[in-house]
This record gives C-alpha cells, structure tokens and sequence, in this order.
C-alpha cells in the first residue's frame, strides 16, 4: 500500500514538474481564447469598458482547472471584472499567482487550490465560467450541470472539450479514447447536451491544429528527454513520456476525426 502511494505520488509530482514547464497544460492558443470570449458580448473589453466602472468591478469570473493560467492572464488582459483560478494542483496555482503579480494582475487576478467537483463557490456568483482542456476530469454534461449553478441568470460558460468529428472512426483511435477518456462524444451530442443542461449554445467552434501541434505536442519534444536524462532508467517517467509520444503519434495519424472543440453557452 505504502509503495503504491509513493508512486502515486511522484507521478502527481512528475505531471506537476512537467507540465509547469509549459505555458498551457493543454491544446489552446491565445487566439482561441481571445475568438472565444469574442462571443460573450457583456465581457469584452471594448463593451466593458464603456460601462460605469462600479459594475466593471463587480464582474465575476471563474476558470476552473486552470493550471498555471496561460488563459487566465489573457482574459485578465482582456477584460474587466476579478477572476478566480482554481486548480487541483498547488504547485500550478503558485506558477499561476506569480504570473498574475509579474503582469500586475494581482488584485484582479487569484489562483486557488480546490478540485471542481467540489467548488467553493455561490450560488449565482458568476457571470462567466471558463474552462480550457480540464471539464474531462468530471464529464463535460455533470460539470456543465453543476456548474451552471454558480452563474447568474444569462451567465456564460465556456469550455473546450475533445470531440469527435465523425460519426465514424477507426478502430484504433476509437479504442485508445475509451481507454484514456470514454467520455468523448459528437459535437452534436455535446451541442445537445449543453441545451438540455439550460444553456443557449452561442458559438462552437473546433481548434486549429496549431493548437495541438504548435502550441502543445512540439513544446513537449525537448522534455521528453529532458525528463529522461533527469529521472534515468525510471519506469514511471519512462512510462508517462511513451504515453506522451503515443498521444502525439495518434494525433498525427487521426486527426481528422478529433480535436478541441470550444462551446460557448449562454445560461437560460
Ligand atoms: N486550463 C489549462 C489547463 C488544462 S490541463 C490550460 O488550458 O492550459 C487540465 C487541468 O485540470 C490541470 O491543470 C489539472 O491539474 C486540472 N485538474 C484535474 N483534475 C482537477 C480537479 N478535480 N479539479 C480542478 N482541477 C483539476
């Protein structure tokens, strides 16, 4: 029991030391984020902006599992209002709370630990709820469902998920999404699903490529070594970078029939 929790352990750690090598723990870009929060119309900028700076202030926006905030700081940028970043992982949200102070977003801008199965938030206490590569962790219906709760009437929420893109696919990469995420779905079904959850779907959109390969598998290339030179002969860390480079292979090879996509939903 004792050694199986030290593994657990360093492979918690190994994930954090990793990944926080990384300006995102997963497929995005900034212009992703940026075309995203383009369609919530009382949240951009420019809107914001013109409106009394009593109500910009009050503006209200969570981003769960938001790792060490690579999406956070933009929509810091780029809107009015305080957010709150909440992550399972502390070591993200220290990366997370140094990012917000190094671009003096820090009194708008928090990190938190806290899982998003159990939220420590209100009731209707958000206008928007974002949510880049992590609602997987609790199923993309249960977390729209719960956490359509903490918005306020005509709220939004905004969340990638990885979905398929035909209503086919062959078998191998069928089998290797079973494995990993059994709950990957149609677009169409995420579509409908987000309806029967009380959202009007506002925009949905796939992600580019460069949002995998660019910005996430080609970032990964010289850690893959780095982490095996460092933890040498280690079968954990030999383990998670062969999962790694199999992700990537599978997406070069089946990437017409996945990919990222953002659903944008207005709270009915
Ligand atoms: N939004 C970030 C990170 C995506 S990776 C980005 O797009 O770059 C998925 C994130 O979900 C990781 O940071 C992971 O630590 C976090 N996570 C996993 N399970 C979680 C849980 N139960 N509650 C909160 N965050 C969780």
């Amino acid at each position: 029991m004792e050694n199986e929790k030290t593994i657990h352990d360093f492979e918690s750690e190994l994930i954090c030391e990793y990944f926080s090598k990384l300006d995102r723990q997963g497929p995005g870009s900034p212009e992703m984020t940026l075309k995203a929060l383009s369609f919530i119309d009382s949240l951009a900028r420019p809107s914001a902006a013109a409106r009394p700076s009593t109500t910009e202030h009050t503006y209200k926006i969570a981003d769960i599992g938001c790792g060490t905030g690579g999406q956070t700081m933009l929509l810091g940028q780029n809107t009015a209002g305080t957010i709150t970043g909440i992550d399972i992982f502390q070591d993200f949200i220290d990366i997370f709370n140094d990012n917000a102070k190094n671009l003096k977003l820090q009194d708008r801008v928090k990190g938190i630990a806290g899982s998003m199965d159990a939220l420590p938030f209100q009731n209707g206490e958000f206008d928007l709820i974002w949510c880049e590569g992590a609602i997987y962790n609790i199923g993309f219906e249960r977390g729209l469902n719960e956490w359509r709760n903490y918005l306020k009437k005509d709220g939004f929420i905004a969340v990638t998920e990885a979905s398929w893109f035909t209503n086919e696919r062959p078998s191998e990469i069928e089998d290797y999404w079973m494995h990993h995420y059994s709950g990957i779905t149609t677009i169409a079904n995420n579509v409908a699903a987000m309806q029967k959850s009380g959202f009007i779907p506002v925009s949905v959109f796939t992600l580019p490529e460069n949002c995998w390969i660019d910005n996430y598998f080609v970032l990964q290339i010289p850690l893959y070594d780095f982490f095996l030179k460092k933890y040498g002969g280690n079968k954990t860390v030999e383990e998670f970078v062969a999962g790694n480079r199999r992700e990537e292979q599978m997406y070069h090879e089946y990437k017409k029939y996945y990919g990222y996509v953002f659903y944008i939903g207005k709270k009915i």
